[in-house]
This record gives C-alpha cells, sequence and structure tokens, in this order.
C-alpha cells in the first residue's frame, strides 16, 4: 500500500514542492490550502500526473475544529498518514511600534497554533501504527530573530520548542518529530521585498544564491526517509549557510 503524506499549506510555494518530491517518491497527498487559489487545480494535475492519489483538504489550520476535519479526511480516504509536514504559514511584517495585537496574534495562530492543531489531530493514528515522522518548517529567524518580524520569529521559534518537545514525547512509539529552517526561499512570502533588500539579503549568503523550494522539499524528504531513522528533535538549517 502507498504512504500517504499530508503537507499543510501545499498548493503553491515550498508546501507545493514537497507535496511534488512526495509524490515522485510514490507517497499520496494530502493537498491543504485555506483560499482556493488559481494555483490550486495546476497543483493538483501535476500531483496527478505523477501517478499517485491526492486528496483536497481545504481548511484553515489555525482552527481547530477545521483541523480535525482535515485530518478526518485524510484517514477516511487512506487510512494512515505516515508522514505529516507543518508548512502552512505567513508572514505580518512591521516594526512592534506599528504592529497590531492582531497582526500578532494571526501570524501566531497559523504558523504555531496551526501547527499544534493538526499535529494533535494525526498524533493518535502514528501512535497506533507505532511509526510516524512529524516535520514542521520553521525559519532560521526562528534561531536568530529579525527586526520587522517579531510575530513571525516568536512562532518560529515556538516551532522549535515544540518539535523538541514532541520529539522527546513520541521517541518511544518509534515516531520522529524535526524541523527544517529554510533561509531565504524563492516564493511568493519573499517576492514581496524589493530588489534591494533581495541583493543585500544575498551578499550574506556564503553559497551566493537564493533558495528554491525545492532545496527545502530534498531536506524534508530527507528527514521522512529510512536514511534519518536516528535523527529526532534537530533543527535542520537548508539556508546556504548564511546563518553558521
Ligand atoms: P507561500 O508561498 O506564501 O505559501 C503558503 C502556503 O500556506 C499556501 O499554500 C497557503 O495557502 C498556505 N496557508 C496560509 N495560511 C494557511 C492556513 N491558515 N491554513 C492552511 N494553509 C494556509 O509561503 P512559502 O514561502 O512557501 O512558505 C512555506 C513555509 O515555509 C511557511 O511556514 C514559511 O514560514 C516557511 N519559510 C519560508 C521562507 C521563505 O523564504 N519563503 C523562509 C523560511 C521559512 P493559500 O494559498 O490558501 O493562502
Amino acid at each position: 500500500m502507498s504512504k500517504v503524506a499530508l503537507i499543510t499549506g501545499s498548493s503553491r510555494g515550498i508546501g507545493k514542492q514537497i507535496a511534488i518530491k512526495f509524490a515522485k517518491e510514490g507517497y499520496n497527498i494530502v493537498l491543504n490550502y485555506v483560499n482556493r487559489s488559481e494555483e490550486v487545480d495546476k497543483t493538483i494535475e501535476e500531483i496527478k500526473s505523477l501517478g499517485v492519489e491526492v486528496l483536497e483538504a481545504q481548511g484553515d489550520v489555525s482552527n481547530f475544529e477545521e483541523s480535525e476535519t482535515i485530518v478526518e479526511l485524510a484517514i477516511e480516504k487512506f487510512g494512515q498518514i505516515d508522514v505529516l509536514v507543518n508548512n502552512a504559514g505567513i508572514t505580518r511584517d512591521t516594526l512592534i511600534m506599528r504592529m497590531k495585537p492582531e497582526d500578532f496574534s494571526k501570524v501566531i495562530n497559523v504558523n504555531l497554533v496551526g501547527t499544534f492543531n493538526i499535529t494533535k489531530n494525526v498524533v493518535p493514528y502514528m501512535m497506533k501504527k507505532r511509526q510516524g515522522r512529524i516535520i514542521n518548517i520553521s525559519s532560521v529567524v526562528g534561531i536568530s530573530g529579525n527586526a520587522g518580524q517579531c510575530n513571525y520569529a516568536a512562532s518560529k521559534a515556538g516551532i522549535i520548542g515544540f518539535t523538541k518537545s514532541l520529539a522527546k514525547e513520541l521517541a518511544s512509539r518509534n515516531i520522529l518529530v524535526n524541523a527544517v529552517a529554510p533561509g531565504f526561499i524563492e516564493t511568493s512570502m519573499t517576492d514581496v521585498l524589493q530588489e534591494s533588500v533581495k541583493e543585500s539579503i544575498k551578499k550574506q549568503i556564503p553559497l551566493n544564491r537564493i533558495g528554491m523550494p525545492e532545496d527545502v522539499a530534498n531536506v524534508v524528504y530527507f528527514l521522512a526517509s529510512e536514511e534519518s531513522s536516528y535523527v529526532t528533535g534537530q533543527v535542520l538549517q537548508v539556508d546556504g549557510g548564511m546563518l553558521m
């Protein structure tokens, strides 16, 4: 029976490439997003063309009931979830002097509470199977901090603490939990930045290029594969050496 990967926020950007990587490796995919953009149909077609099944599970991960439904739909269709990738994330960047309370809470709710909501619903199924992989998408700014991103950096630092705690809780059930911390990756999240800002970030990257979603997807897949079966509770940076 084919394995199943649930990837939150997989309609576009990094999540889409993670879904494509797992599909190439023969996984059936649970595709999640919140707004039905034009990208969704294209992404589904691309994944299906790789010969695997796709379940479209629209829902807001920051809402516990919707998260419960996403997981229930996945179990109804495929009977199992082998890999969970908590990737859905947003930014609301601004300096604290201008940051509204809702800018702070919205980012924490989607990025951190959303990670809890989906994980909480998936873990019982993984525990029953005594097997599973959970990969949480953090960010290098969760380690380093970044001016203008106190909401986002707090959510991503929170994901690291969440990852390490769960890794300790679930190791005895053979459920491995790790985080991936991307640096600067080319997606719509970073498209909004001015060219001059992008150039100055590039100068800080020893590998001298901006990362691609595929760079992250390959590392996420490694953390789901047999090759990483002795790795848990770790934060793997995918940042071209930007933060050492
Ligand atoms: P993106 O292109 O903006 O895509 C975000 C994805 O998350 C979309 O599929 C979006 O769906 C989904 N999403 C947003 N809010 C959601 C919610 N409440 N419930 C379910 N899905 C939701 O972002 P990205 O750059 O690929 O980022 C993916 C992850 O990598 C995020 O966690 C981000 O923080 C992290 N990251 C990115 C970078 C970077 O440089 N790009 C660096 C470090 C970490 P809709 O289309 O419905 O909005």
